[in-house]
């Protein structure tokens, strides 16, 4: 079986599940706003399964959230509850099923991840005392067995680190480009850069999309726009309270092996890619001064000038290099601002508008982690009106708290 056919199988399967089969859905034409990791996954499995894809993006696949974010595939701690937790771990088992299929650039490295403070430690405990108890095979290790699992990292004798092995990390940029790819293969058409700027209505059903580079006539839109702000309000007409805040990530020029695995140490993230690439995150979000809201106004996703972005890069190496000494010999190649989509109560917002119900919500943070599942079971309510059981705690519709889990 041709590399081509194994694709469309694989998800073709995955989407249908029940129901129609994809040749009687075919005709359904899809307009996906949005192309960064979510849109492809999801137009990837809608033109699968046989649906009219078209992609339309404001800027170019992989220009916002998926291309500054650390790119951790996790199902850890901070996924609460345990629906939620199960619905992660889901999709960490999907990507091992995509990474084939598609040649994906996945690390399953495992993570260690610890914090400077007792207090934090102790939590720590607790944390992968729940998530052992849920079946994840993480642990606590001590010192000794840290320095054997990764040989170049810092590490106090006497304290615990929390090792997670079935974690992973990909090059989102990389696996967004290979979606669109795959769904391009399979007949979507890719526009960009093509803003959505409005919705046609006839009779309350959509009958067509307005964009910045002409009409398309569609039977359903799906609104994969990150942390676009307005878009879902007024195409969707609901509203999605988000908390969107920005990160900063860094990615080095290649180098000699020095991380082993995804390290989560107090104050930075980091984990080294196999093209030998260090990806770093802050922990922290921007100080809270003047200068930086000033800076931050708009949303910006690059810095105003390449020197700003280098004196916080070399901030963030400095502070890498106190944990892994060899990391400050790594040079700068990107430096990015990355605004995470963040429904306030940390958890997904996808499914149906009430008011639109051609109108189809994916917003979410962990898009990374979520991708595949998100893209498999978004594409099978579209392509069988049917609503999957798994999503019903991330319907737009739902009371919104606010909830700080990142
Ligand atoms: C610093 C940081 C670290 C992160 N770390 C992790 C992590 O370790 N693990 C993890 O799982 N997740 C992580 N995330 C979250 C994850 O990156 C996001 O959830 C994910 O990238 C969201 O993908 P998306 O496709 O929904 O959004 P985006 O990648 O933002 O894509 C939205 C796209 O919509 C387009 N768009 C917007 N408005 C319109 C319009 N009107 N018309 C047409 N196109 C439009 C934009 O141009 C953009 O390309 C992190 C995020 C950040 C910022």
């Amino acid at each position: 079986m041709d590399r081509r056919t194994l694709i469309k199988l694989l998800a073709a399967t995955a989407v249908t599940g029940c129901g129609p089969s994809p040749s009687e859905k075919k005709a359904l034409k899809v307009v996906v706003a949005g192309a960064g990791i979510i849109g492809a996954s999801v137009a990837y499995h809608l033109a699968s399964a046989g649906a009219s894809v078209t992609v339309i993006d404001k800027q170019a696949p992989a220009s916002h959230a998926s291309r500054g974010t650390f790119a951790w595939i996790n199902a850890t701690w901070a996924k609460q509850p345990r629906s939620y937790h199960a619905f992660t771990q889901d999709s960490v088992a999907y990507w091992h099923q995509l990474q084939q299929a598609l040649d994906l650039p996945v690390r399953w490295s495992g993570s260690l991840e610890w914090y400077s403070t007792a207090e934090r430690q102790e939590k720590l405990v607790g944390q992968i005392a729940e998530q052992i108890e849920w079946g994840e095979p993480a642990r606590m290790i001590d010192s000794s067995e840290f320095a054997e699992l990764e040989a170049k990292v810092l590490f106090s004798t006497g304290s615990s680190a929390a090792y997670s092995p079935n974690d992973g990390t990909v090059d989102p940029i990389v696996a967004t480009q290979k979606l669109l790819a795959a769904a391009q293969s399979l007949g979507a058409t890719i526009q960009y850069p093509s803003e959505l700027t409005d919705v046609t209505l006839a009779n309350g059903r959509l009958v067509a999309v307005e964009t910045s580079t002409g009409t398309i006539a569609t039977d359903r839109l799906v609104l994969a726009t990150g942390a676009a702000e307005n878009v879902i309000a007024t195409m969707a007409d609901i509203e999605v309270p988000q908390r969107t805040k920005p990160g900063i990530i860094v990615i080095t020029k290649p180098m000699p092996r020095v991380l082993q695995r995804i390290i989560s140490a107090p104050g930075i993230h980091m984990h080294q890619r196999d093209d030998g690439r260090i990806v770093l995150g802050e922990q922290d979000g921007a100080p809270q001064n003047e200068a930086h809201a000033l800076r931050l106004e708009g949303r910006p996703n690059d810095y105003p000038s390449p020197v700003i972005a280098h004196d916080h890069a070399n901030r963030m190496l400095a502070v890498a290099a106190q944990f892994a000494p060899d990391v400050q010999a790594a040079q700068v190649e990107a430096v990015y601002i990355g605004w995470r989509p963040l429904p306030i109560d940390g958890h997904p917002v996808i499914g149906s508008s009430p008011n639109r119900p051609d109108v189809y919500v994916a917003i979410m943070h962990s898009g990374v982690t979520l991708a595949p599942i998100v893209g498999q079971l978004a594409a099978r309510e579209l392509l069988t009106d049917t609503l999957v059981d798994s999503l019903s705690p991330y319907r737009p519709e739902r009371s919104f708290e606010m909830i700080k889990r990142y």
